[in-house]
């Protein structure tokens, strides 16, 4: 499989975030993506640059005044007298609308930022840009006829919304390969997260459409981020109302609950009939993952690449999630081989 690959995350390399009120060191390192690298490459897969692409795919997910915060907001924030060195929001709106959009740079990070997990430094604006770019690269590549291709995004995507960053997260990444296949001849796309989390990002962006199908198996929210959004009962409005799926699963399900789980969700995705299938592959639903919400095994990484590889749908593949541990690269490789053989 192609994997779509570039160092220019290695710029973006948050330090700390709050878990718990606590000071943490950010599990969103470099290095993540450093060892999904080496694993594509050790287990035979063809490394390959992105190609440049310009704002346009971005913009048609994002709104231009998020996309003007995130590139400017860094000197901005700078210029205030004893500010951090992370551009991290201290106040919040509260989705207490209407709320006036603010002039002042501390305000807009309130505005814009979801939670203290993504913080904004020297160096993010271009990591988001080339991860962005590694979305839309392998999805031109399965647009121009190859069965699939894997974007290794690094920063991850899905849960950031249109205008609002979240969890390690800044550009929509799976959003905007979606809308570009939508874009470009491919009619009604369908998404599919399998991370440990919610890709609320991805359904708040997709949630009035009735083009985009945004299927997430995850983690019960009740008790695990992001919490607000990921619920059995969130289905999409107007055109989109129906077009939304959440499967939460119990903190700790195994592999085989997960198949019993995504078995639904590609019922769903084979009735919506779609032209492309947009896969975010977070590999934190993984038995050693730190964040600790599923109970996957690595051999079940590949059992549950198979069954999604058998929709046999053009498939764009995008990293999301998945942190530092022995098996990080493991798992990928195990996914990788899973989804080819599945493709039979
Ligand atoms: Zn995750």
């Amino acid at each position: 499989m192609r994997v779509v690959q570039s160092d220019a995350h290695e710029r973006h390399h948050p330090k700390h975030f709050l878990v718990n009120g606590a000071v943490q060191d950010s599990p969103e390192v470099p290095e993540r993506a450093r060892r999904l690298a080496q694993a594509a490459r050790a287990a035979g897969h063809e490394l390959v640059a992105p190609r440049a692409i310009g704002r346009g795919p971005a913009a048609a997910v994002h709104s231009p005044e998020y996309l003007q915060f995130l590139e400017h907001i860094v000197p901005r924030w700078r210029r205030i007298a004893g500010a951090s060195d992370e551009v991290i929001p201290n106040v919040h709106p509260q989705g207490r609308w209407p709320a006036s959009y603010p002039a002042s740079a501390v305000g807009q990070a309130g505005f814009h930022q979801a939670d203290t997990a993504c913080p904004i430094s020297e160096g993010t604006w271009e990591a988001a840009v080339a991860s962005a770019e590694i979305a839309v690269t392998a999805a031109q590549l399965v647009a121009e006829g190859a069965p699939h291709a894997y974007a290794l995004c690094r920063p991850p995507g899905h849960h950031a919304y249109t205008d609002m960053a979240g969890g390690f997260c800044f550009l929509n990444n799976c959003a905007i390969a979606a809308q570009w296949l939508r874009d470009h001849g491919h009619a009604r796309v369908a998404i599919l997260d399998i991370d440990v989390h919610h890709g609320n990002g991805t359904q708040g962006i997709f949630w009035a459409r009735g083009d985009v199908l945004t299927v997430s198996v995850h983690a019960d929210p009740v008790r695990f981020y992001p919490f607000f959004w990921g619920h059995a009962h969130e289905r999409g409005e107007a055109d989109g109302l129906g077009c939304n799926l959440n499967l939460p699963l119990a903190r700790g399900t195994d592999t085989r609950g997960l198949l019993e789980a995504l078995d639904a969700g590609v019922k769903r995705i084979r009735a919506f009939q779609p032209d492309a299938l947009v896969l975010a592959l977070g590999l934190d639903a993984h038995e050693g993952d730190p964040l600790k919400g599923l109970a996957v095994t690595t051999d079940g990484f590949a059992e549950i690449a198979s069954a999604i590889a058998r929709l046999d749908l053009p498939t764009v593949l995008i990293q999301e999630g998945g942190y530092l541990q022995d098996a990080l690269g493991a798992n990928l490789a195990s996914f990788l081989a899973g989804f080819e053989s599945g493709r039979g």
